[in-house]
């Protein structure tokens, strides 16, 4: 088991609102790569004092060129994502630390994947899916993703192309507070109707406790087997956002 972690510098390339809540992060590496699996996290020094090192997601594949990708939500008061949100430049330099976190693909596994992704909790899952889809074609893959309004629904279009790209990919968008979208509801009381009966299936839920809990009860009660459940959880639940904010107001700009 790795007991050490080294730091890799990185500067922001560019930085951009995908949400009313969420701000994506592209960062280059200054140095030596970042080595890591889909489904992990990175320790992020955003270099700012009162800014603590806190964890984020990594939202692709590991790529040639060492990019990567984080999806940063805004949580009440809260100084680093603040900072992430309103302070930080392109041109800044950051360091990540890491990688840490298991929930990666197991070897030698078959069957069916169902991956849960609640607001930036989609970073870890939809960074499975890219693996999968390139790395197991043969697998059946349901992305499923839980979000507020079509504002919150991250990833949408990349996703879309996705999965039309490979067939093995359904993409699932399902909006707690929409409720003209196709799919509206809470993913846990869902699932059932969404997917059908899990056994068999391995089950990866990433997002807020109550939604990664939920999930999990969920997905035991469909039939997936305890340890084929794997979590990743944020913690703290999203921002309560005030009815009518709109992207400026969120301040994710
Ligand atoms: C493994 C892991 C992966 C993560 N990946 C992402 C990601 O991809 N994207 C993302 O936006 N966030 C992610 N997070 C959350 C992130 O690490 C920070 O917790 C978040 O950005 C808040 O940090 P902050 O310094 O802005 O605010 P903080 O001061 O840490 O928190 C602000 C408020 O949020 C709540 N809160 C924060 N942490 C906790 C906690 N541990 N327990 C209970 N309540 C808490 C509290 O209400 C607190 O007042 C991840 C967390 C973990 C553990």
């Amino acid at each position: 088991m790795q007991t050490t972690w080294d730091t890799y510098d990185h500067r922001v390339e560019a930085l951009r609102p995908v949400s009313p809540v969420v701000r994506e992060l592209v960062l280059a590496p200054t140095g030596e790569h970042l080595p890591y699996r889909s489904g992990q996290y990175v320790m992020l020094d955003v270099r700012r004092p009162g800014a603590p090192e806190r964890a984020y997601s990594l939202a692709d594949a590991p790529r040639p060129d060492g990019r990567v990708r984080l999806l940063v939500t805004r949580y009440p008061a809260g100084p680093t994502s603040g900072w992430v949100h309103d302070g930080l430049r392109v041109g800044d330099e950051v360091s990540l630390t890491g990688p840490f976190g298991t929930m990666t693909l197991s070897p030698g596994r078959e069957g069916p994947v169902l991956l849960l992704g609640a607001g930036s909790g989609l970073a870890p899952v939809g960074a499975l899916a890219q693996t999968l889809v390139s790395e197991q074609p043969d697998r059946p893959v349901v992305l499923c993703f839980s979000g507020r309004t079509s504002a919150d629904a991250l990833d949408r279009d990349r996703l879309e192309r996705l999965s039309r790209r490979h067939w093995q990919l359904r993409y699932l968008c399902v909006l707690t507070r929409e409720p003209a979208a196709p799919l509206h509801g809470r993913v846990p009381a869902m699932l059932g109707d969404l997917v059908g009966r899990l056994t068999g299936w391995e089950v990866y839920v990433a997002g807020s406790e109550g939604f990664v809990r939920d999930c999990r009860a969920s997905a035991l009660a469909l039939g997936a087997a305890p340890a084929m459940v794997r979590t990743e959880e944020f913690f703290a639940d999203p921002v309560p956002r005030p009815a009518g904010e709109t992207l400026a107001s969120g301040g994710a700009a």
